[in-house]
């Protein structure tokens, strides 16, 4: 089973490039991110407790998070495999995921981190939010308060997947289809 992981910083394209993917490689596409929009915008219990990080741009806590994210994958038991979008974001994710597909003996195939600099993501996630409607992509300051979660939080996942032998970075500039394109040499070498 192909387990992917996509990092990057917000706006570095890893929705986007899962949702072209996904159907390439008949894979289902988890978005913690968006789970926790969509239980925000049903107010369900978890989309309540969500709102207030989410609307500062920081990161919702790790069991919180964890406990949606595996309900998610059990939720697909017939996929072929998974594109993790925004998650794992910090170690205790990292962790809480190697041991709960090691349950299932699985294990993640590849990390991929999507890269771009800092003043090219503002620009887009700005340009985002005029149409999105998202809060947290409106203001310049919630979103380098994200980059700083992921600077924080997010980064020292490399050298945890660079020690299983597991992580990879692709140039997250160009066109979409150019993107696509280098992912998919690269998850087809894998
Ligand atoms: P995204 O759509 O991936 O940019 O995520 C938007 C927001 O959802 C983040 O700024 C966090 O508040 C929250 N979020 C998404 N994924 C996670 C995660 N793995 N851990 C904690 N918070 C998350």
């Amino acid at each position: 089973m192909k387990i992917l992981v996509f990092f990057g910083k917000p706006g570095a394209g890893k929705g986007t490039q899962a949702d072209l993917l996904k159907a390439h490689y008949n894979l289902v596409h988890i978005s913690t991110g968006e789970l926790f929009r969509y239980n925000m915008k049903n107010q369900t219990d978890l989309g309540k407790l969500a709102q207030s990080y989410m609307d500062a741009g920081d990161l919702v806590p790790d069991q919180v998070t964890i406990d949606m994210l595996e309900a998610e994958v059990d939720n697909n038991p017939n996929a072929a495999g998974f594109i993790f979008d925004g998650f794992p974001r910090t170690f205790a994710q990292a962790e809480a995921l190697d041991r709960f597909l090691a349950e299932k003996k699985l294990s993640v195939s590849a990390t991929i981190a999507l890269e771009a600099d800092d003043d090219v993501l503002v620009e887009r996630l700005l340009k985002r939010g005029e149409t999105s409607g998202r809060s947290d992509d409106q203001d310049e300051t919630k979103i380098r308060n994200r980059f700083a979660e992921y600077n924080d939080k997010t980064a020292l996942l490399k050298s945890y997947y660079q020690s299983q032998g597991k992580f990879y970075t692709i140039d997250g500039i160009g066109s979409l289809e150019a993107i696509s394109q280098r992912l998919k040499n690269l998850i087809d070498g894998l």
